[in-house]
This record gives structure tokens, C-alpha cells and sequence, in this order.
């Protein structure tokens, strides 16, 4: 009987790897370095052995594990990853792979979809079927899942929601891709700190964040929990184009749910506050109603949640 799913995170410096029962309950959680020498050619063979031990320790037998679930920092198609700079890896058949040195059947997505996913399965979606994760941290990041499955479109570019554009983005920021007025460089972490850079510039008021060497997103939301005005107009404009964004989306997929994840995300209600009150605003209002905003709940965990979630699907 299938009694167990294996979760693997892997990222540029460590691998987060999750043992779990099949309703979703972790048994335990442990991880190893990511060795990225070599191009990353032993990486794959570091967590196959990885998983064999633990299954050594915990006495279970291959046939009674459902499937392995991994998320790569890279796009992925058919199980193959093409290009993951941070491990050092060109074209890498990471489930052809991992089956080979296992002999367990594998899952794989990127690493922003199987947190979506895990948020899905046990965090702040759990209990729904239809979800839009962001993940907000030093980039956008995001997730979209209809009826339980990730939408990945033609080239694996689905989700990838930092890139979408906000209303006045030919003013805006210069982002990494190249374009301009990206929702990243607004809403992440570095985003926020930008825009609140520029509103101290522009503006006269006083305000408890002006001469701080290292502003961080976090000063700003407090601060704006403080009731400091340059603060609160800073929110107010993540929300305005967290808020839109989330309209367009919602016409798109008609989600049950947007999440919001990432070390932005820690700042609490103030973010789901302020993104729903300009979603009323610019939103159909069929979709505005039912729509609901919460936050995450898994933190670092949400990878190998969903990573497990794909190992169960298998
Ligand atoms: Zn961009």
C-alpha cells in the first residue's frame, strides 16, 4: 500500500527535503547542501541517497512510496529542466534522472509553482481548488492553479506574475527582464523600498523613515502601522497595483483564492487589507464578492509541501 510521498525544495544552497504521509502530515523534515560544483553534476544523486537513507531509517519499502515530488529553481517542461543558472545546470531530464537512481516515480515543477501548491494543499488555500499564490519576497514570484493543477502555458511562463505589467508601467521602474513597470519592481521586497525611496524624495513630510542607511519593507509597514504618512502612501501603492492586477486575474481564472507569501508577506493583514480594498475597486463585480485574500501559512515549508502534493498526484 502507498503509504508515504517524498518532497524535495531544492534551491542554490541547500536542499529542503520533507518525509510525509499521504493526507499530507509531515513525518520529518531534513535537508543537505546543494553542491553546485562540477555543474551541479552530483546534485540528483545527493538527494537520491538522501531519500534512500531516511527510507533505510524509517524502515519502508519502495513499494509503500507513492512517488517523489521535486521543485527546481528553473523552467521545466516534461519533467526536463532547461537552464537552472543558481545549480550550475544546462539541459537536465531531472525525472528520467531521479527514477533511475531510485526507482520511485517522480514529479517536477519549478520552485515558485510547488509553493503555490503546498499553500494549496495545507496553508492558506487548503480547502480550495482554485488559487493565485504570490510570493513577495526580494522578486515576484507566483503560482496559478486551476481545479488543483498549475498552469504552466506554452513555455512554462504561466504564473509568472512579477512580470506582469502595472497600469502607469511606461513610467515605471526598469525591471530584470528588460521591460518596464513590472509588478515586481513595485511589490517585492526591494520594489517597496524603492518606491518609498522616491516618495521621500519627492514629498516634504516628515516621516520616521526619512535618513535610515538600510530601509527595509518591513520599517515601511510598520511605519505605516504607525499611522507615518509617507509610509501609508507607500502601501497604499503596493496595494493599488498588487489590487489591479489581481482584477485582471480574476476575470481570467476566476480564482477562489489569492495568497500571499514571501518576507513581505510576514508584515500580516495589512497586505491582504490594502490589496483587496483597490481589488473592490477595479474589480468585476461578479468576481468581486466571492474572491477571498489571505496570507500564507507554510513560510519555508510551502516547497516541500507542494512538492509532496505532486508526489501524491503521481
Ligand atoms: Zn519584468
Amino acid at each position: 500500500m502507498k503509504k508515504y510521498l517524498y518532497g524535495v525544495d531544492l534551491g542554490g544552497t541547500s536542499v529542503k527535503l520533507g518525509l510525509f504521509d499521504v493526507e499530507g502530515t509531515v513525518i520529518e523534515k531534513f535537508s543537505i547542501k546543494t553542491d553546485t560544483s562540477n555543474g551541479g553534476n552530483t546534485i540528483l544523486k545527493d538527494i537520491a541517497g538522501a531519500i534512500l537513507t531516511n527510507m533505510n531509517t524509517h524502515n519502508i519499502n519502495k513499494d509503500e512510496v507513492n512517488g517523489i515530488g521535486i521543485g527546481v529553481p528553473g523552467p521545466v517542461s516534461d519533467g526536463i529542466v532547461n537552464r537552472c543558472v543558481n545549480l550550475g545546470w544546462g539541459v537536465v531530464n531531472v525525472k528520467a534522472d531521479l527514477e533511475a537512481l531510485t526507482n520511485i516515480p517522480v514529479s517536477v515543477s519549478n520552485d515558485a509553482n510547488i509553493a503555490g501548491l503546498g499553500e494549496l494543499w495545507q496553508g492558506g488555500g487548503a480547502g480550495f481548488r482554485n488559487l493565485v499564490f504570490f510570493t513577495l519576497g526580494t522578486g515576484v514570484g507566483g503560482a496559478v492553479v486551476v481545479d488543483n493543477q498549475i498552469i504552466n502555458g506554452v513555455n512554462g511562463a504561466g504564473g509568472e506574475l512579477g512580470h506582469a505589467p502595472i497600469p502607469d508601467a511606461d513610467e515605471g521602474f526598469m525591471c530584470n527582464c528588460g521591460n518596464s513597470g513590472c509588478l515586481e519592481t513595485v511589490a517585492s521586497a526591494t520594489g517597496i523600498v524603492r518606491v518609498t525611496n522616491k516618495l521621500l524624495a519627492d514629498l516634504d513630510d516628515a516621516s520616521t523613515l526619512r535618513d535610515r542607511p538600510h530601509l527595509s519593507a518591513k520599517q515601511v509597514f510598520d511605519a505605516a502601522k504607525e499611522g507615518d504618512k509617507i509610509a501609508l502612501e507607500a502601501v497604499e501603492y503596493f496595494g493599488k497595483n498588487l489590487g489591479y492586477i489581481c482584477s485582471v486575474i480574476a476575470v481570467t481564472n476566476n480564482p477562489e483564492v489569492f495568497v500571499f507569501g514571501g518576507g513581505v508577506s510576514n508584515a500580516g493583514t495589512i497586505i491582504t487589507d490594502v490589496v483587496q480594498k483597490y481589488f473592490k475597486k477595479y474589480a468585476f463585480f461578479a468576481v468581486s464578492e466571492v474572491t477571498k485574500f489571505k496570507l500564507a501559512t507554510l513560510g519555508n515549508d510551502a516547497g516541500i509541501f507542494g512538492a509532496a502534493f505532486l508526489a501524491k498526484k503521481l
